[in-house]
């Protein structure tokens, strides 16, 4: 079996793109937060399939909400009505907040930040957009003309044009930079592969008053603090603020591909025909969507997110060096740690250790706990962090 799959690993490489640094191990199950090996070995989950995993692995009541919907209808392009469609719409606008009254389904977070860029010069009839500097929105033409790493951008451009970039948390420099055709401000609720920057008390809010002043849309990027990572259903719920655009993908469809954008009521309906997308909207994102959304709001996993990470980061700062990092930043369970040298000898020490991490750019370590997670793994993932940049730095 190790064979086989030591050839099926030389397959993967020979004909995959490219485009993907793969580490050297081979996953091939997953229960909870715990992934195998092709050799059984179990790993503590912190990558959380780059933040899609909020629910963990084969979560039963995805597991029987796709199951049951895959033997009912699985497609259902948006040229006919759908109930499954019908409820979860309405079910994500209501969880999103009051003011919410529509949405668009995608298949990702860069269709999603796609669709609301789209959106904001449509409904506006403006062109500019503002971005923040050390911002991720994905990387189709669009999204990657509003994220702000070169080494992403460069080699694609000429990108979509109008887009300006300004100092996250500063909110004097975003003021300054619109102008009478700032049709809409993107930005996170807290910046994750931007290096886990989060925003500062009071920064959303200033910048929607900014907005509002303008006549300027707020698009907040949610791809990764939604469903519960920071340990409210929506981060920016604990800014005070009411976005007129919310991108969400990632943990919404339970690890299924999905995206939406959820529409403030005050912007209305689209135009007829004005975009879309050919599995948008399909009956069996929906239902696990709908499965995801019900047990992230019926059960308590939410806010054990934000006692765990808040649990999480103490014991990191306690039991770290003050030489083994620089700083441990994060909200719920979106843990950053700046390191004072590079991160990838510490992803590569931590796996071998049973610990499967992520970078945030080249020097952070990023913690992306699937909520599931027992609270003894958390505790031996952080223990086993702290152990090997203790002994990095020594
Ligand atoms: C991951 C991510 C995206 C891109 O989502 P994809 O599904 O990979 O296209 C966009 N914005 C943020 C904040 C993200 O974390």
């Amino acid at each position: 079996m190790i064979e086989n799959t030591l050839s099926m690993a030389a397959l993967e490489d020979a004909h995959s793109s490219g485009t993907y640094v793969k580490r050297d191990i081979t996953i091939v199950r997953g229960e909870g937060a715990t992934l195998y090996d092709d050799a059984g070995r179990a790993y503590i989950d912190c990558v959380g399939g780059q933040g899609a995993a909020n629910l963990g692995h084969g979560h039963p009541a995805v597991l029987a909400a796709i199951r049951q919907q895959s033997e009912t209808l699985m497609l259902c392009p948006e040229l006919f009505h759908n109930p499954v469609r019908a409820q979860y719409q309405a079910a994500l606008a209501a969880a999103a907040g009051a003011h919410f009254e529509r949405v668009f389904l995608c298949n990702s977070g860069a269709e999603a930040n796609e669709a609301a860029l789209k959106i904001a010069r449509l409904v506006t009839g403006r062109k500019g957009i503002v971005s923040t500097m050390r911002g991720f929105h994905g990387r189709t033409m669009g999204a990657l003309s509003t994220t702000w790493e070169k080494t992403y951008r460069e080699p694609f451009e000429p990108l979509v044009s109008g887009v300006t970039f300004v100092p996250y948390n500063n909110i004097e420099r975003l003021t300054a930079a619109l102008t009478p055709d700032t049709a809409a401000v993107i930005v996170e609720a807290v910046q994750g592969e931007g290096g886990v920057h989060p925003a500062q008390a009071g920064y959303l809010a200033a910048v929607q008053a900014a907005c509002r002043a303008n006549g300027t849309l707020l698009i907040m990027d949610e791809v990764q603090t939604g469903f519960g990572r920071t340990g409210q259903l929506f981060a920016h719920h604990a800014d005070g603020v009411q976005p007129d655009l919310l991108c969400l993908a990632k943990s919404i469809a339970g690890g299924l591909p999905m995206g939406a954008v959820v529409m403030a009521g005050a912007l209305g309906p689209l135009p007829p025909a004005s975009h879309g997308t050919t599995f948008g909207g399909n009956p069996l994102a929906c239902a696990a969507a709908l499965a995801t959304l019900d047990v992230l709001t019926a059960t308590d996993l939410v806010p054990r997110a934000l006692a765990l990470g808040e649990a999480a980061r103490d014991r990191l700062r306690a039991g770290l060096h003050e030489n083994a990092y620089r700083e441990v930043r994060g909200r719920g369970l979106l843990i950053g740690i700046e390191l004072r040298a590079k991160v990838a000898p510490v992803l590569r020490a931590l796996q071998e250790r049973g610990v499967l991490a992520l970078p945030a750019g080249a020097t952070v370590l990023r913690l992306l706990p699937p909520l599931v997670m027992e609270e003894q793994d958390l505790l031996t993932a952080i223990d086993t962090v702290v152990e090997v940049l203790n002994h990095a730095a020594s």
